[in-house]
């Protein structure tokens, strides 16, 4: 399949293509953030941040970002 766009396909059709994946990927991401403590998430109206710690970048609601 991906040896067929790049011989048949103009590359500006194929950069088009890596450009629409990578969107989906992002609202995936949006879609699933939930607070690494608690399990709240937007859909539960809590705002969620993410943080930095030694366990890597991690996610947190407003109730437990400051006591992490
Ligand atoms: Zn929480």
């Amino acid at each position: 399949m991906s040896q067929l766009l790049e011989t048949k396909i103009p590359s500006r059709i194929y950069q088009d293509f890596v450009f629409l994946k990578t969107k989906i990927v992002v609202n995936t991401l949006a879609n699933e953030a939930r607070c690494y403590v608690c399990s709240k998430g937007l859909e539960d109206g809590f705002s969620v941040t993410a943080k930095n710690t030694i366990f890597g970048t991690l996610l947190f609601c407003d109730k437990h970002y400051s006591t992490n």
